[in-house]
């Protein structure tokens, strides 16, 4: 299921403010409302609920690696003395975020596309950024002003662009896409070149990382247009090519002068760090493949319309219609006491007839009222429950055959199904005389993308090849 950080944050915050505060890269004052303890002490509990919407990568060496380097560039920023905490994420989102106080998030999915540890160093410099200009408690306080709160400072914050199921999230991707968001990641941008530079890394690895997200979102609208949806659109940075962009060359030039003889890459260390990363849906939250869900944990498979994109993070699976005017949802409970008949009853209200059905040999509940169409199973103590809503009732009309064949489509997992539940793991090969793109990307279990996948991968995207003898990345 979708939940937005941004939401999440509302939700998380109710604390008090007062006075001003001292910016600690300007060193003038500041309108936040939010001294450093109660900076720190925000940032604290929002990490919390961070720690319940996310799980942490459960990879102990690489989470070292990226904490020595994140401690090493904050050791050179404004604010060397607080407390800092680097976490990779179990997501494969591309994604990373601060919040403040100094907790700083870069997720597995970002990593993945990274290609040496000045690359993640500049990520982790841009939030350090954020967290050094108090851009988190900023927003927060002018959020607050507008009487909403946005805590987070993400690098990307994808803009979903439905109406109809998200206005919520659209509001304050808005608050955040409007005024002050474009100064804010170029200051983000500026303050982790110059902390790079000061680290003996070369800042222009923040103008590389940023055409690392440029062409990800370049080949995110290519892949939108095959699914018939909207391409994601990212705030900040993206206007231009980073390599057209002037004001963004600018303000990385400027640590120009403190760029040391031989900057650090460590380019072959980076990529043995990340070599066996899970790559895209971790199984312990179920794999999509070819549209169909499938939990390894809950024995179940349940098949989504073709060219419906579908979303599956730890906390909500949901998949939206090209036209992004109807919505799958799936979701487990537990098993009540009453029948399924009941427990839709009370999903849907009074009045609503409930028929029942077979569905895999289980007594399936579904009902319908207006846009909402909605099946309950019980199944192994669990009650199962897929909701299908769509915009007008004119829709359901049309969409409704789709969405019960999705319904009926639900059934345990088949020993084939089973063995089809493996991640995707980054490995890497040492390319051989002839090695093409196209050549690896063959019987490749990314489908028919796999090809922009490993040029994306190893930033080769969009027609590069590798050269004999070099060592790349793969994933299988
Ligand atoms: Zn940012």
């Amino acid at each position: 299921m979708y939940k937005s950080l941004l939401l999440l944050c509302v939700a998380g915050f109710a604390l008090s403010f007062s006075g001003c505060a001292q910016n600690p890269v300007s060193g003038g004052q500041d309108f936040v409302m939010m001294s450093e303890s109660q900076e720190i002490a925000t940032g604290r509990s929002a990490d919390a609920e961070v720690r319940k919407q996310y799980k942490v990568y459960d990879n102990p060496a690489l989470q070292k690696y990226v904490n020595d380097v994140g401690q090493n560039i904050a050791s050179h920023s404004h604010r060397p003395n607080l407390n800092y905490h680097f976490t990779v994420l179990d997501s494969p989102e591309i994604n990373a975020f601060a919040l403040p106080g100094g907790y700083v998030y870069i997720t597995r999915g970002i990593l993945a596309y990274l290609n040496s540890e000045a690359e993640m160093a500049a990520v982790l410099g841009h939030e350090i950024g954020h967290v050094t200009a108090r851009h988190g408690v900023k927003q927060q306080s002018a959020a607050q002003a507008a009487n909403i709160g946005i805590s987070i400072a993400a690098i990307l914050v994808p803009q979903l662009n439905n109406q109809a199921f998200h206005d919520a999230s659209n509001t304050l991707s808005g608050a955040l896409l409007s005024g002050y968001g474009r100064d804010h990641e170029l200051e983000a941008d500026r303050l982790g070149a110059q902390y790079l530079a000061r680290t003996g890394y070369d800042p222009q690895a923040m103008i590389r990382v940023i055409g690392v997200l440029k062409n990800q979102e370049l080949f995110d609208a290519e892949v939108a247009k095959q699914e018939g949806r909207e391409p994601r659109h990212y705030h900040g940075t993206f206007a231009t090519h980073p390599d057209n962009d002037t004001r963004l060359q600018q303000v990385v030039g400027e640590a120009k002068n403190l760029t040391v003889a031989s900057p650090i890459e460590n380019r072959s260390e980076f990529i043995k760090q990340t070599a066996g990363l899970v790559f895209n849906d971790s199984v312990d939250e179920g794999v999509v493949r070819s549209n169909q869900f499938m939990h390894r944990d809950l024995g179940i498979a349940l098949t989504f319309p073709p060219q419906w994109s579908v979303k599956n993070s730890p906390s909500q699976l949901i998949a939206l219609s090209p036209q992004q005017d109807a919505s799958i949802e799936f979701k487990v409970d537990g098993k009540p006491s009453g029948s399924v008949v009941e427990y839709a009853r009370r999903l849907l209200g009074n009045g609503v007839t409930i028929n029942t059905e077979e569905i895999d040999k289980h007594t399936a509940a579904i009902g319908a009222k207006n846009n909402v169409e909605a099946a309950v199973i019980y199944n192994k103590g669990k009650a199962f429950l897929i909701l299908c809503a769509t915009k007008t009732p004119q829709i359901m009309a049309t969409q409704r055959e789709a969405m019960q064949t999705t319904m009926r489509s639900f059934h345990a997992l088949t020993e084939d199904e089973r063995k089809q539940i493996k991640p995707l793991n980054i490995r890497l090969v040492t390319t051989q005389a002839g090695d093409t793109y196209a050549k690896l990307a063959q019987n490749s279990p990314l489908g028919k993308n796999a090809e922009k996948y490993l040029r994306l991968i190893n930033e080769q995207y969009p027609q590069g090849e590798p050269v004999t003898g070099q060592t790349i990345k793969i994933v299988n």
